[in-house]
């Protein structure tokens, strides 16, 4: 064969000239839709970042963002985010991200939201779409109404409702894993957690952690939330401010991001971290490295907070509660691996993560090169369950 037919490797070019462009090829994103209607005052951005696994899924956050380059950084962020979190979680998924660029407090219409489902639509199921911040089950009905590649929707609508007692079973799963890791048994009787937050996924997590009884600390910046929380599950509140230096064998930060941080970190006295929060570690990087030099366990967020994930895209093959709990339960064996891996190569549990998921990405994505009766698509989750939408 003569070379000139042979298709060249994918290379990664840069040019000045072509910024977001750049930007797309250096985070490796295989589309970015801006959608505009200014007759409703529409302006999102849509980000698919890699659909190797399956159709791209992500929720749409509405945030007041300062200037469209910090748009489109965030939705490549989160995008890429999704990617990593759906393949690390055994999902036949990708991973993509919305933003509507607006005030969740004023901004919101029916029209707005309307439009934005059409926009999703038009993708035809490369994206699917679903809860994030700023947005409520009134707004995922309006862009359901207008597009049936929406998951996370309310029960009422024959979806999965409230993702948060999920997310707190798998922090649970992923906490009992570190436990084992850690002190070599995943009993977390007696062990003292401190919980900071007391919303959703931390009250749920609370209860699990009362019927192993453990010595659970709880927080929050709304007192009247932690003692709530206390007065279901036996807690003790303590201040917001007195969580990090708290004598503690594992933290659980369940409240927001960036909390392991270089003013936090050297208060740390415990053996394991294990929250439902996002992007606990301020500096993936250099925190990472920090915990580990120090001993501290930390058990990747994304992986361990990945139960209203898997719970809402449970929703793409027909809802069933129960089996979704049971692909939850899975991220005990995912975290142990993880650790298992990161130690083997001396690197720290998150690095370990990432490259665990670009593995799984990169070798499923060779079966797809094998011809199969099914069509390539017919084989998703998503796919299947869209066909019986229909
Ligand atoms: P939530 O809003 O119900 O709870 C968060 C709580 O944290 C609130 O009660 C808030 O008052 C409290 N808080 C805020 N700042 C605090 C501080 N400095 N100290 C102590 N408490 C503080 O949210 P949630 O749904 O429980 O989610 C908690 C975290 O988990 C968030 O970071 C979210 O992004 C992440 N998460 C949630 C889900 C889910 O299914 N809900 C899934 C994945 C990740």
């Amino acid at each position: 064969m003569e070379d000139s037919l042979l298709i060249p490797e994918k290379k990664k070019e840069t040019d000045k000239n072509f910024p977001l462009i750049n930007e797309l090829t250096n985070m490796e994103h295989e589309q970015l839709v801006f959608c505009s209607r200014p007759e409703v005052g529409l302006k999102a951005i849509i980000a698919i970042h890699d659909t190797t696994l399956g159709p791209a899924l992500g929720g749409v956050r509405m945030w007041n963002y300062g200037s469209e380059n910090e748009a489109i950084k965030d939705v490549l962020r989160l995008a890429r985010g999704m990617t990593y979190k759906s393949a690390i979680s055994g999902l036949n998924l990708g991973g993509g991200k919305g933003v509507i660029i607006g005030d969740s407090a004023k901004d919101k219409t029916e029209p707005l939201f309307r439009a934005f489902g059409r926009y999703v639509d038009g993708l035809a199921g490369r994206y699917i779409t679903a809860e994030d911040v700023g947005m409520t089950e009134k707004e995922m009905e309006w862009i359901f109404s207008e597009t049936k590649y929406v998951a996370g929707i309310p029960k009422t609508l024959g979806g999965s409702g409230d993702p948060s007692p999920v997310t707190a079973y798998g922090v649970y799963m992923g906490m009992k894993a570190s436990a084992k890791k850690a002190y070599g048994s995943d009993s977390l009787e007696d062990k003292r957690i401190g919980i900071q937050g007391a919303g959703s996924v931390a009250s749920h997590l609370a209860r699990y952690l009362k019927k192993e009884n453990a010595k659970i600390f709880v927080t929050d910046i709304f007192e009247k939330k932690a003692i709530k929380v206390a007065n279901e599950t036996g807690a003790k509140v303590i201040n917001p401010d007195q969580i990090y230096s708290l004598d503690m064998d594992i933290f659980s930060p369940c409240a927001l991001g960036g909390v392991v941080n270089d003013d936090t970190i050297n208060h740390l006295t415990c053996g394991i971290i294990a929250g439902g929060a996002n992007n606990i570690l301020d500096n993936e990087k250099k925190h990472g490295e920090m915990l580990r030099e120090r001993n501290i366990l930390y058990a990747p967020d994304y992986v361990i907070n990945a139960g209203g994930l898997i719970n809402v895209s449970s929703e793409l093959e027909g809802y069933n509660e129960q089996r979704a709990m049971e692909k939850t339960a899975r991220i005990y064996d995912t975290t142990i691996d993880i650790f298992d891996y990161a130690d083997r190569h001396g690197i720290t549990p998150n690095d370990a993560s990432n490259i665990l998921a670009e593995h799984r990405i990169r070798n499923v994505g060779r079966v797809s090169t094998i011809y199969s009766s099914k069509s390539q698509l017919s084989n998703r989750e998503g796919e299947i369950y869209y066909k019986n939408r229909c």
